[in-house]
């Protein structure tokens, strides 16, 4: 993933530099949900020349290339999600606050839709469903 990233960036003529390798590392390999914060902190324990600002400078050029969005939950900070494929699935259960990731996309329809009808070309979609997991539901079910 990391290379993808890579390949994106430097395709789009940006300097792959030893800093933004780094970033781009931390991500691939820490999961997919960090806080800006979060992923400075981690960032920092490779490597302690890196700054907070270069960190989040890095984190906005990859939101503005629609390589990651920002997804707020709550009043907390935003968690960053890497866009695969230009896009990104939540199952959110409202119950205990779990996420599951999901693959299946069956969006691609709705997308030519919505673009013809508003002019729009649609680069990616980060799509939440809201509900109740297996868990809280089975807990339900035996109150
Ligand atoms: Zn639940
Ligand atoms: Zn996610
Ligand atoms: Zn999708």
């Amino acid at each position: 993933m990391s290379d993808d990233l890579a390949r994106i960036l430097t395709a789009r003529g940006y300097r792959l530099t030893a800093a933004r390798r780094v970033i781009l590392d931390t991500l691939s390999e820490s999961g997919e949900h960090l806080t800006a914060d979060e992923l400075t902190e981690q960032v920092r324990q490779r490597s302690t020349a890196i700054g907070r600002m270069t960190v989040y400078r890095t984190l906005d050029l990859l939101c503005d290339l629609g390589l990651m969005r920002p997804v707020y939950q709550g009043t907390g900070a935003a968690h960053y999600v890497l866009m695969r494929d230009g896009h990104h699935h939540h199952l959110i259960c409202t119950g205990c606050g779990r996420v599951v990731e999901f693959d299946e996309c069956a969006l691609d329809e709705a997308h030519e839709k919505i673009a013809r009808r508003f002019g729009f070309e649609v680069e990616g979609h980060l799509l939440e469903f809201y509900g109740v997991c297996e868990v809280c539901r089975s807990k339900a079910a035996a109150n």
